[in-house]
């Protein structure tokens, strides 16, 4: 079977600082993987390798197949959600979402298409002539989501998305990131060290410590049978 993205013995040195030790994993066409672990833990790392935002020390990463180890973040088929929106402030929401595509030379019709279509799935479509800045937190973070599901990638990238919300809106865009995967039913990496999100949201959790994976497995078997302390231990404690 080949997997939309394979990790194989993946090693990230910061220094004489082993970061990520010897990774593999292989992840579905269309599976929703968080990576949960606490701070520190080489969650944001791996994901920024995946990304190509890092170069690794050790090791290959595949996505669609083919080897992207040293391919520009571009070139990856990927696209990425940061905690922080990183939207561009001096840009309307519309252009902040058709920006990248006129970067690249895409025809203004099929830019105008791809907009409206993610304009309707994120409910934004009433902002798209606001500044960020006139945006809430929750609004930005639909834009920033916008931005990577107007490149029409296989793969998004999650960073912490709603690390930066209060609680009532995390629990909203939790649900509708939820949705937004089983419309797009594409592969999904999120990194969170919230228990809840991991639970609720992942088709397999791989857990976390020390930049290993200490436990790859569905939310039901990690809740129910995990392999050790640690593993119980973070799931057991509140976030
Ligand atoms: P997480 O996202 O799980 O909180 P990170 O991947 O950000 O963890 O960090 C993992 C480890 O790598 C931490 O110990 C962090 O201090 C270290 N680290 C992250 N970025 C750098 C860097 N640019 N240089 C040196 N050490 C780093
Ligand atoms: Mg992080």
């Amino acid at each position: 079977m080949q997997h939309s993205v394979s990790i194989k013995d993946l090693s990230l040195n910061f220094g004489n600082v082993k970061v990520l030790q010897h990774l593999d994993l292989d992840i579905g066409q269309g599976e929703f993987i968080v990576l949960l672990g606490p701070s520190g833990c080489g969650k944001s790392t791996l994901l920024n390798c995946i990304a190509g935002l890092l170069d690794v020390s050790e090791g290959q990463i595949f996505i669609g197949g083919k080897n992207v180890t040293w391919e520009e973040p571009k070139d990856r088929g990927i696209g990425m959600v940061f905690q922080s929106y990183a939207l561009y402030p001096q840009m309307s929401v519309e252009r902040n979402l058709s920006f990248g595509l006129r970067v690249s030379g895409m025809k203004k019709d099929e830019i105008e298409k791809r907009v409206s279509r993610a304009a309707e799935i994120l409910q934004i479509g009433p902002l798209l002539q606001r500044k960020p800045a006139n945006l809430s937190g929750g609004q930005r973070q639909r834009v920033a989501i916008g931005r990577a599901l107007v490149r029409d990638v296989d793969v998004f990238l999650f960073d912490e998305p709603l690390s930066n919300l209060d609680a009532k809106l995390r629990s909203d865009l939790r649900v509708e990131i939820k949705r937004l995967h089983q419309r797009l039913k594409n592969t999904m990496i999120y990194v969170t060290h919230d228990q809840i999100e991991a639970l609720t949201l992942a088709d397999r959790i791989a857990v976390m410590k020390g930049g290993v994976i200490q436990q790859l497995d569905t939310p039901h078997v990690i809740y129910n049978r995990p392999v050790n302390l640690y593993v119980a231990g973070f799931i057991g404690s509140p976030s």
